[in-house]
């Protein structure tokens, strides 16, 4: 059974130039991307800076409108619903279900409200009554295993991965259906990231959480995902179950991210082609397939004809002309 489903969502913003400020083309900052996160799995969306992932997860949390396409999400009540069109009053009581860890754990907490009650905030505004709350954040506290003393302190007594568990135990608090974490621990140290990343896996499992991971490298999510859906100007290029992705990966650029995710042993890893340029500009994406300039394999074709994401083995996607006859390394 899915949680989310998503078909064609496009995200495009008008260019107005001139006296008359007529449109004079369009930002594609998404442009037709599909996909679907099951019940209890986590969806790693990945892509570089530019490539359309925070547009996708701010139109599921309709922070934007989308131009186009239909978000499908069943809050659990039997109907699913289409987020995409959905009146913002009808959007409202289906927020509780929908809940979002957000980047930056030292902003995204109110400096003065004490952590119990920054927790309490999503409880209270859906009517639980004060008993309740009191002792479901010492609850979440617990499950993001931090003392319950810390509910009497504001942020600033903790650090960035302290604060990061704070934040996660608020989008908890109202057991959502789905989880949209947006880059929740690239602002953390490395060491941290890992404690973080540890906590997720746990809440996975006890609580069988459906999420949507965005990440802007491979580097953090082959642990915390079961699948993942690669990002390049605006569209989904490949798909996979993540071990296969990491392992063979059949779309160049996924090689070209894999090959900066830090390897055990370097001396065992394939030999991996680099990607040279700079991301495209999705007001004027190249023709063909828009990873062409950037793209060690290209040919002819490709800089012709964009490729449609095409199912190149079960279970696995890739938009790419030459996805059955190049070999491209993974790591191990
Ligand atoms: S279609 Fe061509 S340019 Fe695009 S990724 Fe495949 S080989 Fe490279």
């Amino acid at each position: 059974m899915n949680v989310l489903e998503v078909s064609d969502l496009k995200k495009h913003y008008p260019i107005h130039a001139g006296l008359l400020r007529r449109e004079v083309g369009r930002v594609r900052a998404v442009d037709g991307v599909s996909f679907h996160i099951a019940q209890g799995e986590t969806l790693a969306l990945v892509g570089e800076s530019g490539c359309g992932k925070t547009t996708v997860s701010r139109c599921i949390l309709r922070a934007l409108a989308p131009t186009s396409g239909s978000i499908r999400f069943d809050p659990g009540q039997g109907e699913t619903v289409d987020l995409a069109t959905l009146p913002k009053r009808a959007l409202r009581p289906l927020r509780r279900h929908l809940q979002m860890i957000f980047q930056d754990p030292y902003s995204s907490l109110n400096p003065r409200m004490m952590v119990g009650d920054i927790i309490a905030e999503p409880l209270r505004v859906n009517g639980v009554p004060a008993a309740e709350r009191h002792a479901r954040v010492l609850e979440l506290l617990d499950l993001v295993q931090m003392p319950a003393v810390a509910r009497t302190r504001f942020p600033h007594a903790f650090s960035g991965g302290q604060r990061q568990r704070i934040g996660i135990a608020r989008a908890l608090a109202l057991n959502p259906r789905l989880v949209v974490a947006d880059e929740p621990v690239s602002a953390l140290d490395v060491s941290v990231q890992a404690q973080i990343i540890n906590l997720l896996l746990d809440l996975q499992d006890r609580l069988k959480l459906s999420m949507l991971f965005v990440a802007h490298d491979l580097s953090v999510v082959r642990h915390v995902s079961d699948r993942v859906a690669v990002m390049y100007v605006g569209r989904i290029v490949e798909v996979a179950p993540t071990d296969a992705l990491y392992r063979t990966p059949r779309h160049p650029y996924t090689e070209t991210l894999l090959a900066a995710v830090p390897a055990p042993d370097p001396m065992r890893r394939g030999r991996q082609m680099k990607a040279s340029g700079d991301v495209a500009d999705p007001a004027k994406p190249p023709p063909g397939c828009a990873f062409h300039p950037r793209c060690p394999y290209a040919q002819d074709r490709c800089r012709v004809e964009r490729p449609e994401l095409t199912e190149v083995a079960p279970g696995r996607w890739a938009s790419c002309h030459r996805a059955q006859e190049i070999e491209l390394a993974g790591v191990a």
